[in-house]
C-alpha cells in the first residue's frame, strides 16, 4: 500500500489539484533530500545547514509568507501539507523549518514597511535562520512571568524613567536569559520577547528583532533533547545587548499579544507535522505487517494486530481532519486559538500513540536505534510539551467552551 492509496494515507480529501501537486513535490523532496540521512543526523546530533537551504531553493523557507514580501503564498492549507510532508521525513528538519516561519510571521502582521524591507529578505531567501525566543527558566507555560528586561535608554545612552514618552526611547538595553530556543546558536536572527516594566505582566511585554553577533548577546548551554536531536536548541545570554528602538517589533506592551497569535499559527504547523510522524509510523508498520512472518503466516494476518493498524489510521485521519480545518480557519480570516489547539494537541497525542504502537509491532527492531522507528516516538514526545503543553491545549480548549456557553 503507498500512501496515496488510502484516505489515512494520503489526506487527499477536498484538496485542489494544485494542492497535490504541493503535496506531492515535497514529499518527492523530503523523501529524497532529507528522510535518508534522518537517522544518521540524529545519532549525531548534527544539524545539517544544507537542507534548510535547499527548502530555501524550494522557495518553502517563506512558504506561507505573502508574494509581496518575496513569500511564496501558500495557503496555510498549502503549508501545513508541505510540514505533513516534512514530518514524515524527519521532524527535526520540520521543527526547524517551522520555527523559521514562527519566528517570520509576526513580523509580516506586526512590522513596519521598513522592518518588512530590512529583516525579512535574507529569511525568506533561506540565508538568515529564524529562532523565537520566548521561554525562560522561570517562565514556560506561564509565559507572561518572563523577567528577561529590556532597559529605555535615551539617545545618549542613559537609562530613562519607566514614565518618559515612548518617543524619547532610542533603544533598548537587554539583560536576562532564554532557554530552551529552538535552531540557537546557528540562527542568525532572534524574536526575542522581553519586559520594560515586569510590573505589568503581559502588558509590559515587548518584541525584539535581534541579530546574532550583537554585542552582549551570547549562547550558553545546549539542550541535550530526547527527540529531533538534528534540530539544535540553546540558551541565549543578555547581558547588555543594545537594540535600537528601530528593531522593536510593534508598540511596547505589545510583545504578549505578538507571542500568542504568532503561536496560534504555529501550532497548526506543528499538528501537520505531527499528522507526518504518526503516517510515517502507520505506513512503515504496515508494510511490516506484510514482510514478517511469525507462526507460518505474515503478521497482517492476525486480527489483533489489524485491529491495532486500523486504530492507528483513525488516530492519522483524525489528527489530519482538525489540521486542515484548523489551517482553513485560518485561510478565511477567523479566530484560530480553539482550532490550533485542538489540532496541535490532537495530532501531537496522535503522533505519540502511533508511533509508540509501531514500535510494538516492529516487536525487537522497532526499538532498536537503527531502524529509525524508535526515533518517531521520541520526536513525537516533544510536540506534546513544545508550542504550548497539551495540558494548556486544554485549558484555552475549556475556555473557549465555557465562553460560548455564557448567558
Ligand atoms: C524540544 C523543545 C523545543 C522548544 N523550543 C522552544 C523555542 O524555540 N522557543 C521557546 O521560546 N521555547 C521553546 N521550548 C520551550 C517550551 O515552549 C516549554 O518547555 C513549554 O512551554 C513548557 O514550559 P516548561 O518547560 O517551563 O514547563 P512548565 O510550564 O513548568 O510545566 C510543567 C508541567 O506543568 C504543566 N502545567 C503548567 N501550568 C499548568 C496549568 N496552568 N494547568 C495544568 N498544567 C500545567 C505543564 O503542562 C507541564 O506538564 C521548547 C521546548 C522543547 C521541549
Amino acid at each position: 500500500m503507498t500512501a496515496a492509496a488510502g484516505p489515512a494515507g494520503s489526506g487527499a480529501g477536498g484538496l485542489t489539484a494544485e494542492e497535490r501537486l504541493l503535496r506531492d513535490t515535497t514529499r518527492e523532496f523530503a523523501q529524497r533530500e532529507i528522510a535518508p540521512t534522518a537517522v544518521e543526523r540524529d545519532e549525531a546530533e548534527r544539524f545539517d545547514r544544507s537542507i534548510f537551504s535547499r527548502m530555501g531553493a524550494l522557495g518553502l523557507t517563506a512558504a506561507p509568507l505573502p508574494e509581496s514580501l518575496g513569500g511564496a503564498g501558500f495557503s496555510y492549507l498549502g503549508w501545513t501539507l508541505v510540514m505533513e510532508e516534512l514530518g514524515a521525513a524527519d521532524m527535526a528538519s520540520a521543527v526547524t523549518l517551522s520555527v523559521h516561519i514562527l519566528s517570520q510571521l509576526p513580523v509580516v502582521s506586526f512590522g513596519t514597511v521598513e522592518q518588512h524591507a530590512d529583516w525579512l529578505p535574507p529569511m525568506v531567501a533561506g540565508e538568515a535562520l529564524g529562532a523565537f525566543c520566548l521561554t525562560e527558566p522561570h517562565a514556560g507555560s506561564d509565559a507572561a512571568a518572563l523577567r528577561t528586561r529590556a532597559a529605555r535608554l535615551a539617545a545618549d545612552g542613559q537609562e530613562l524613567a519607566p514614565d518618559a514618552p515612548p518617543d524619547a526611547v532610542a533603544a533598548y538595553r537587554l539583560h536576562g536569559t532564554k532557554i530552551w530556543i529552538s535552531n540557537a546558536p546557528e540562527a542568525e536572527r532572534y524574536l526575542v520577547f522581553a519586559t520594560v516594566d515586569a510590573s505589568k505582566g503581559p502588558k509590559g511585554i515587548t518584541a525584539f528583532l535581534v541579530e546574532k553577533g550583537t554585542p552582549g548577546f551570547r549562547f550558553g548551554a545546549h539542550e541535550k533533547k530526547m527527540g529531533i536531536r538534528a534540530c539544535p536548541a540553546a540558551e541565549l545570554l543578555f547581558d547588555g545587548a543594545v537594540i535600537p528602538a528601530s528593531r522593536r517589533l510593534g508598540a511596547e506592551g505589545q510583545g504578549y499579544r505578538i507571542a500568542l497569535s504568532a503561536l496560534a499559527e504555529g501550532r497548526i504547523s506543528i499538528a501537520a507535522a505531527c499528522v507526518g510522524i504518526a503516517r510515517s509510523a502507520l505506513e512503515q508498520a504496515a508494510a511490516y505487517l506484510h514482510q514478517r512472518t511469525a507462526f507460518g503466516a505474515p503478521l497482517a494476518e492476525l486480527q489483533g494486530l489489524r485491529f491495532m493498524l486500523a486504530e492507528m489510521a483513525r488516530e492519522v485521519a483524525a489528527a489530519r481532519a482538525l489540521t486542515h480545518e484548523a489551517a482553513r480557519a485560518r485561510d478565511r480570516g477567523e479566530p484560530i486559538g480553539e482550532a490550533s489547539s485542538l489540532a496541535k494537541w490532537t495530532a501531537s497525542d496522535a503522533a505519540m500513540k502511533v508511533a509508540t504502537d509501531a514500535v510494538q509491532l516492529f516487536g525487537g527492531s522497532g526499538y532498536s536505534r537503527g531502524t529509525g522507528i524508535e526515533r518517531l516516538m521520541r520526536d513525537a514526545k516533544g510536540a506534546q510539551i513544545y508550542e504550548g503543553t497539551n495540558q494548556i491545549h486544554r485549558l484555552i480548549v475549556a475556555d473557549a467552551v465555557l465562553e460560548r456557553a455564557r448567558f
